[in-house]
Protein backbone atom coordinates (compact mmCIF):
# COMPACT_ATOMS: atom_id res chain seq x y z
CA UNK A 1 0.00 0.00 0.00
CA UNK A 2 1.37 3.53 -0.69
CA UNK A 3 1.04 6.48 1.97
CA UNK A 4 -2.65 7.10 2.17
CA UNK A 5 -2.25 10.74 3.49
CA UNK A 6 -2.44 12.01 -0.36
CA UNK A 7 -5.80 11.25 -1.92
CA UNK A 8 -4.56 12.49 -4.99
CA UNK A 9 -2.77 9.70 -6.05
CA UNK A 10 -6.51 7.85 -6.07
CA UNK A 11 -8.55 10.13 -6.83
CA UNK A 12 -6.90 13.50 -8.85
CA UNK A 13 -7.06 11.60 -12.55
CA UNK A 14 -10.07 10.65 -11.79
CA UNK A 15 -11.83 13.30 -11.27
CA UNK A 16 -9.82 15.38 -13.68
CA UNK A 17 -11.72 18.33 -14.76
CA UNK A 18 -14.78 17.73 -13.63
CA UNK A 19 -17.03 20.48 -11.66
CA UNK A 20 -19.26 18.47 -9.76
CA UNK A 21 -18.94 14.85 -8.28
CA UNK A 22 -21.57 12.31 -6.08
CA UNK A 23 -19.85 11.54 -2.31
CA UNK A 24 -21.51 8.63 -0.74
CA UNK A 25 -20.64 7.44 2.94
CA UNK A 26 -21.47 4.86 5.59
CA UNK A 27 -21.52 6.15 8.54
CA UNK A 28 -20.05 3.76 11.27
CA UNK A 29 -16.43 2.85 11.20
CA UNK A 30 -16.68 5.58 8.20
CA UNK A 31 -17.31 8.97 9.11
CA UNK A 32 -16.94 7.90 13.40
CA UNK A 33 -15.64 5.15 15.30
CA UNK A 34 -17.49 2.05 16.20
CA UNK A 35 -18.56 3.14 19.63
CA UNK A 36 -19.35 0.39 22.52
CA UNK A 37 -23.17 1.11 21.99
CA UNK A 38 -24.74 2.30 19.11
CA UNK A 39 -26.63 5.48 20.72
CA UNK A 40 -22.99 6.51 22.28
CA UNK A 41 -21.99 7.24 18.79
CA UNK A 42 -20.41 10.96 18.11
CA UNK A 43 -19.48 12.40 14.81
CA UNK A 44 -16.02 13.85 15.34
CA UNK A 45 -16.83 18.02 14.78
CA UNK A 46 -13.88 17.97 12.59
CA UNK A 47 -15.77 15.66 10.29
CA UNK A 48 -19.02 17.07 10.42
CA UNK A 49 -18.01 20.94 9.57
CA UNK A 50 -15.51 19.79 7.05
CA UNK A 51 -18.51 17.03 5.24
CA UNK A 52 -21.15 20.49 5.72
CA UNK A 53 -18.67 22.75 3.76
CA UNK A 54 -18.35 20.16 1.37
CA UNK A 55 -22.06 19.57 0.61
CA UNK A 56 -22.96 23.52 1.03
CA UNK A 57 -20.07 23.98 -1.73
CA UNK A 58 -23.16 23.31 -4.76
CA UNK A 59 -20.44 21.44 -6.06
CA UNK A 60 -20.54 17.63 -4.28
CA UNK A 61 -23.45 15.71 -3.99
CA UNK A 62 -23.97 14.10 -0.59
CA UNK A 63 -25.42 10.56 0.58
CA UNK A 64 -25.34 8.92 3.94
CA UNK A 65 -26.05 5.03 3.39
CA UNK A 66 -26.10 3.20 6.53
CA UNK A 67 -27.43 -0.28 8.36
CA UNK A 68 -29.24 2.52 11.41
CA UNK A 69 -32.86 3.97 11.30
CA UNK A 70 -32.69 7.06 9.47
CA UNK A 71 -33.83 9.38 12.18
CA UNK A 72 -31.34 7.96 13.94
CA UNK A 73 -29.02 8.64 11.75
CA UNK A 74 -30.19 11.40 10.41
CA UNK A 75 -29.81 13.02 14.21
CA UNK A 76 -26.22 11.44 14.35
CA UNK A 77 -24.92 13.25 11.27
CA UNK A 78 -26.80 16.42 11.67
CA UNK A 79 -26.15 18.24 8.25
CA UNK A 80 -28.88 19.94 6.20
CA UNK A 81 -29.15 19.68 2.81
CA UNK A 82 -27.56 16.02 2.05
CA UNK A 83 -29.41 12.64 1.28
CA UNK A 84 -29.70 9.90 4.15
CA UNK A 85 -30.96 6.47 3.78
CA UNK A 86 -30.95 4.07 6.93
CA UNK A 87 -31.57 0.60 7.45
CA UNK A 88 -29.40 -0.60 4.92
CA UNK A 89 -31.14 1.34 1.84
CA UNK A 90 -34.50 0.48 3.03
CA UNK A 91 -35.39 4.21 4.03
CA UNK A 92 -34.21 7.27 1.88
CA UNK A 93 -35.18 11.03 2.59
CA UNK A 94 -33.50 13.43 -0.59
CA UNK A 95 -32.85 16.87 0.84
CA UNK A 96 -36.45 18.52 -0.01
CA UNK A 97 -37.90 15.59 2.32
CA UNK A 98 -38.86 13.50 -0.29
CA UNK A 99 -38.98 9.66 0.85
CA UNK A 100 -37.59 6.98 -1.43
CA UNK A 101 -38.71 4.05 1.08
CA UNK A 102 -39.05 0.62 -0.14
CA UNK A 103 -42.49 -1.18 0.87
CA UNK A 104 -43.02 -3.85 3.29
CA UNK A 105 -45.71 -6.29 3.63
CA UNK A 106 -48.30 -5.83 6.29
CA UNK A 107 -46.91 -9.94 6.41
CA UNK A 108 -43.60 -8.61 7.71
CA UNK A 109 -44.53 -5.77 9.45
CA UNK A 110 -46.79 -8.03 11.91
CA UNK A 111 -44.29 -10.91 11.95
CA UNK A 112 -41.63 -8.16 13.00
CA UNK A 113 -43.02 -7.55 16.59
CA UNK A 114 -43.73 -11.63 16.95
CA UNK A 115 -39.95 -12.33 16.12
CA UNK A 116 -38.28 -9.89 18.14
CA UNK A 117 -40.57 -11.23 21.11
CA UNK A 118 -39.05 -14.40 20.94
CA UNK A 119 -35.68 -13.25 19.65
CA UNK A 120 -35.68 -11.70 23.20
CA UNK A 121 -36.82 -14.65 25.43
CA UNK A 122 -34.74 -17.63 22.93
CA UNK A 123 -31.57 -15.70 22.41
CA UNK A 124 -30.80 -11.81 23.33
CA UNK A 125 -29.02 -12.51 26.98
CA UNK A 126 -25.30 -13.87 28.18
CA UNK A 127 -24.67 -10.19 26.65
CA UNK A 128 -26.35 -10.41 23.52
CA UNK A 129 -29.10 -7.44 23.06
CA UNK A 130 -31.43 -6.16 19.94
CA UNK A 131 -30.96 -2.79 18.76
CA UNK A 132 -34.31 -2.42 17.43
CA UNK A 133 -34.65 -0.45 14.19
CA UNK A 134 -38.25 -0.12 13.97
CA UNK A 135 -38.27 -2.10 10.38
CA UNK A 136 -35.46 -4.06 10.98
CA UNK A 137 -33.21 -4.86 13.77
CA UNK A 138 -29.16 -5.28 15.08
CA UNK A 139 -28.58 -8.63 17.02
CA UNK A 140 -25.37 -7.56 18.97
CA UNK A 141 -22.99 -9.85 20.25
CA UNK A 142 -19.72 -7.95 21.19
CA UNK A 143 -20.07 -8.29 25.21
CA UNK A 144 -20.80 -12.21 24.50
CA UNK A 145 -18.00 -14.49 25.72
CA UNK A 146 -16.77 -15.69 21.93
CA UNK A 147 -17.84 -19.55 22.69
CA UNK A 148 -21.06 -18.36 22.90
CA UNK A 149 -21.36 -16.85 19.79
CA UNK A 150 -21.74 -19.72 17.70
CA UNK A 151 -24.60 -20.96 18.96
CA UNK A 152 -26.49 -17.50 19.39
CA UNK A 153 -25.85 -17.68 15.16
CA UNK A 154 -27.39 -20.42 14.52
CA UNK A 155 -30.47 -20.30 17.20
CA UNK A 156 -30.56 -16.63 15.88
CA UNK A 157 -31.19 -17.19 12.12
CA UNK A 158 -33.06 -19.84 12.56
CA UNK A 159 -35.79 -17.62 14.26
CA UNK A 160 -35.32 -15.22 12.19
CA UNK A 161 -35.59 -16.71 8.83
CA UNK A 162 -38.65 -18.97 10.13
CA UNK A 163 -40.24 -14.92 9.79
CA UNK A 164 -39.19 -14.81 6.75
CA UNK A 165 -36.37 -12.10 7.53
CA UNK A 166 -32.90 -12.17 5.66
CA UNK A 167 -29.85 -11.84 7.66
CA UNK A 168 -26.32 -10.47 7.10
CA UNK A 169 -23.52 -10.41 8.66
CA UNK A 170 -21.93 -7.22 9.77
CA UNK A 171 -19.02 -6.13 12.53
CA UNK A 172 -19.86 -8.32 15.70
CA UNK A 173 -23.75 -8.63 14.81
CA UNK A 174 -26.27 -10.21 13.05
CA UNK A 175 -28.24 -7.95 11.01
CA UNK A 176 -31.89 -9.22 10.20
CA UNK A 177 -34.20 -7.12 7.28
CA UNK A 178 -37.55 -7.42 6.14
CA UNK A 179 -37.90 -9.93 2.65
CA UNK A 180 -36.88 -7.60 0.44
CA UNK A 181 -34.47 -8.00 -2.37
CA UNK A 182 -32.68 -4.91 -1.64
CA UNK A 183 -29.08 -3.88 -0.48
CA UNK A 184 -27.12 -0.62 0.10
CA UNK A 185 -26.22 -0.94 -3.25
CA UNK A 186 -29.17 -0.50 -4.85
CA UNK A 187 -29.96 2.28 -2.41
CA UNK A 188 -27.31 4.03 -4.34
CA UNK A 189 -28.57 3.28 -7.48
CA UNK A 190 -31.85 4.54 -6.81
CA UNK A 191 -30.16 7.94 -4.95
CA UNK A 192 -28.45 8.21 -7.90
CA UNK A 193 -30.79 7.53 -11.11
CA UNK A 194 -33.56 10.05 -8.92
CA UNK A 195 -30.86 12.78 -7.96
CA UNK A 196 -29.44 12.89 -11.52
CA UNK A 197 -30.73 12.69 -15.40
CA UNK A 198 -30.74 9.35 -17.60
CA UNK A 199 -26.57 9.33 -18.06
CA UNK A 200 -25.95 9.15 -14.05
CA UNK A 201 -23.24 6.34 -14.56
CA UNK A 202 -21.51 9.30 -16.25
CA UNK A 203 -20.86 10.95 -12.61
CA UNK A 204 -18.35 11.10 -10.89
CA UNK A 205 -19.06 8.79 -7.63
CA UNK A 206 -16.76 8.23 -4.58
CA UNK A 207 -17.64 6.07 -1.58
CA UNK A 208 -16.65 4.73 1.44
CA UNK A 209 -17.54 2.08 3.61
CA UNK A 210 -15.62 -0.09 6.54
CA UNK A 211 -18.27 -3.45 6.44
CA UNK A 212 -19.86 -5.90 4.67
CA UNK A 213 -22.99 -4.71 3.79
CA UNK A 214 -20.94 -1.51 2.00
CA UNK A 215 -19.49 -4.09 -0.34
CA UNK A 216 -22.66 -3.88 -2.40
CA UNK A 217 -22.50 -0.70 -3.04
CA UNK A 218 -19.08 -0.99 -4.52
CA UNK A 219 -19.93 -3.60 -6.65
CA UNK A 220 -22.65 -1.23 -7.77
CA UNK A 221 -20.49 1.28 -8.70
CA UNK A 222 -17.70 -0.94 -9.94
CA UNK A 223 -16.58 0.76 -13.73
CA UNK A 224 -17.60 4.37 -13.24
CA UNK A 225 -16.99 5.30 -9.55
CA UNK A 226 -14.11 4.62 -7.15
CA UNK A 227 -14.56 2.89 -3.77
CA UNK A 228 -12.93 3.06 -0.53
CA UNK A 229 -12.88 0.21 2.05
CA UNK A 230 -12.00 1.03 5.72
CA UNK A 231 -10.09 -2.04 7.20
CA UNK A 232 -6.94 -2.27 9.30
CA UNK A 233 -6.51 -5.63 8.41
CA UNK A 234 -4.43 -6.42 4.88
CA UNK A 235 -6.07 -9.76 3.82
CA UNK A 236 -9.82 -8.54 4.01
CA UNK A 237 -11.61 -9.35 0.42
CA UNK A 238 -13.15 -6.69 -1.34
CA UNK A 239 -14.96 -5.60 -4.14
CA UNK A 240 -13.02 -1.56 -3.50
CA UNK A 241 -10.73 0.06 -5.64
CA UNK A 242 -8.59 0.80 -2.58
CA UNK A 243 -8.04 0.33 1.08
CA UNK A 244 -7.53 2.85 3.42
CA UNK A 245 -6.78 2.25 7.72
CA UNK A 246 -8.90 4.47 9.12
CA UNK A 247 -11.69 7.04 10.29
CA UNK A 248 -8.91 9.45 10.42
CA UNK A 249 -8.27 8.65 6.48
CA UNK A 250 -11.79 9.29 5.89
CA UNK A 251 -11.27 12.83 7.08
CA UNK A 252 -8.06 13.07 5.23
CA UNK A 253 -9.87 12.05 2.72
CA UNK A 254 -12.81 14.95 3.04
CA UNK A 255 -10.21 17.49 3.15
CA UNK A 256 -8.70 16.51 0.26
CA UNK A 257 -12.18 16.57 -1.87
CA UNK A 258 -13.39 20.06 -0.29
CA UNK A 259 -9.93 21.30 -0.99
CA UNK A 260 -10.19 19.81 -4.89
CA UNK A 261 -13.37 20.63 -5.52
CA UNK A 262 -14.75 23.72 -3.52
CA UNK A 263 -12.35 26.50 -3.51
MG1 LIG B 1 -19.98 0.97 8.88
Amino acid sequence: MTSEEDFGQYLDSYIGDDQHIALLLDYDGTLAEVPDRPELSVIPPETKETLRRIANSGKVFVAIISGRSLDDLREKVGIDGIVYSGNLGLEIQLPDGTKLNQTISEEATANFHKMIEQLTKEVAYNGAWIQNKQIAFTLHYREMEPNLVPDLLVNAKRIIESYGYRTFASHNALEANPPIEWNKGRAAELILSSSFDKNWKSRKVIFAGDDTPDEDVMKAIKGFGKSFRITNGADVLTNADFQIRSVQSVLKMLKWIENKMCK
